[in-house]
């Protein structure tokens, strides 16, 4: 029990001295040996539900039907089961309603003494992944399991038992009855892995991929011959690794290429290229708000999505990056060259391709050194400036000009002084004033 931290200890302890069998359970168990640092921490206990509640003074009912309570502390919530009956029988009966053999292990308190009546050690050992008991009533009776598999491989890279594979076709339909936010939160863990690409194989394979990420299947389908779109996925591991914070350049590599349509060779390539991004920012929107994720996250990653940088800047101009820059904002410059690399890495030109984009770094930085206006309110003149200058009324028009503005400034930017603009203004909407 050494590699429990004290705020769990503390709570074991407690139980325990009231009297209670008290067992550590869950991924912290199969964290802590497959080497890997605990995250959050699950306990199984004897005592009941209200018992707890008398026990701790903060004590959050989340799944009184199946038991469980989470015990509130300074440094986390510890999620604890209850099952009743004391004695071996008791835990006994609570591991084996747990999903996978790797998650139905106990360690006793105060002793440390390891339970493992369905041999997940062994199977932690081979890295595979089998349920507690027969793969299909286990499937059927909670099809979240499903998709709990497909994290336990996106994360722990495990091989999934050909049983628990073959019995996930009859409990798809079930996965439709599944709160979306439980769907979300093991999609979410699935895509911060370090095996997403194998995941998401495995979950196409087995008809899971066409009902929590119907475009994303699409997309694959369309892609028969080219990879998934997983490919330059794949390669986001190697710059944003061990960043949960990242997780909107995850998203974005992983939608970057949904619905889109054109094809963006030959004539019209900027217009078709800028229809895709636009496609695409659009799907990534609707799995993202079907997922019920916060706000600031989905505009981050359609931003990144929208403004997914081509494999080929090298002719671009000053006006195109700061253009580029404007509307990536400086927040998300780092996630989109991130997302840039990814996409160059997975290519088949590398170094060149590398080449390229360190070239665009550079510029980039050249760029920001100079402080472009980024913003609109970098401009040398305001709304009220506009309004005088042309005599206009406050209203929609005033925020066009200065979006207008911003746009000559942007291309360039010596013309951020005051009196050019002005006289620019006037003699581009001079007229204007008489009619409003
Ligand atoms: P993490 O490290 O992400 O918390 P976890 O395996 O601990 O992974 P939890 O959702 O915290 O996942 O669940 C704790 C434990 O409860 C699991 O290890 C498993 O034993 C059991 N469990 C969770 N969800 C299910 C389920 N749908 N069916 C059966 N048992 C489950
Ligand atoms: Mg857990």
């Amino acid at each position: 029990l050494d590699f429990v931290p004290n705020h769990v200890l503390e709570i074991m302890e407690h139980l325990f001295h009231s009297g209670f069998d008290v067992w550590l359970v869950g991924g912290a168990l199969r964290d802590f040996f497959s080497g890997q640092a605990p995250k959050d921490w699950d306990l199984a206990t004897s005592a009941s539900p209200s018992e707890i509640m008398r026990l701790f003074p903060r004590v959050i009912p989340v799944g009184i039907q199946h038991g469980t309570v989470r015990i509130h502390t300074a440094q986390g919530d510890i999620e604890v089961t209850t099952y009743g009956k004391p004695g071996r029988e008791g835990i006994l009966a609570d591991l084996g309603r747990r999903d996978f053999t790797v998650n139905a292990l106990a360690l006793s308190y105060p002793e440390g003494r390891l339970l493992d009546p369905h041999g997940g050690s062994e199977d932690l050992r081979h890295h595979l992944l089998k349920t507690v008991g027969n793969a299909r009533s286990r499937l059927n009776e909670d099809p979240l399991r499903i998709l709990r598999a497909g994290r336990f491989l996106g994360v722990y890279g495990y091989r999934i038992h050909p049983n628990v594979s073959a019995a996930v076709k009859d409990s798809l339909a079930g996965i439709d009855g599944i709160a979306v936010e439980r769907i979300r939160d093991e999609m979410l863990k699935l895509i911060m892995g370090k095996h997403v690409e194998k995941a998401f194989e495995w979950m196409r394979r087995c008809g899971v991929l066409r009902k929590v990420l119907p475009e994303l299947e699409r997309e694959c389908r369309r892609n028969r011959r080219s990879s998934c779109p997983f490919d330059a996925y794949r390669h986001t591991l190697y710059t944003v690794h061990n960043s949960p914070f990242r997780l909107r350049v995850r998203l974005a590599a992983l939608f970057h290429r949904l619905g889109q349509k054109t094809s963006v060779h030959g004539a019209g390539r900027r217009e078709n290229r800028s229809l895709n991004s636009q496609a695409s920012a659009h799907a990534a929107f609707a799995v993202m708000d079907r997922w019920r994720m916060p706000q600031q996250l989905i505009q981050d990653v359609m931003i990144l999505v929208r403004n997914h940088i081509p494999r080929n800047t090298l002719r671009w101009g000053g006006a195109q990056l700061r253009r580029l820059l404007a509307a990536v904002g400086p927040d998300l410059l780092e996630d989109l060259l991130d997302l840039a690399y990814a996409d160059r890495i997975s290519g088949n030109c590398r170094e060149k391709s590398l080449e390229e984009l360190n070239r665009l770094r550079s510029r980039i930085s050249v760029q920001m050194k100079s402080r472009p206006p980024l913003h609109i309110g970098d401009l040398a003149l305001n709304g009220t400036d506009v309004m005088q200058a042309l005599s206009l009324k406050p209203g929609p028009l005033v925020g066009e000009i200065l979006e207008q503005i911003h746009q000559w400034v942007l291309d360039e930017p010596g013309l951020n002084v005051r009196d050019v603009l002005i006289d620019r203004i006037q003699a581009k909407y001079g007229g204007i004033s008489q009619n409003k």
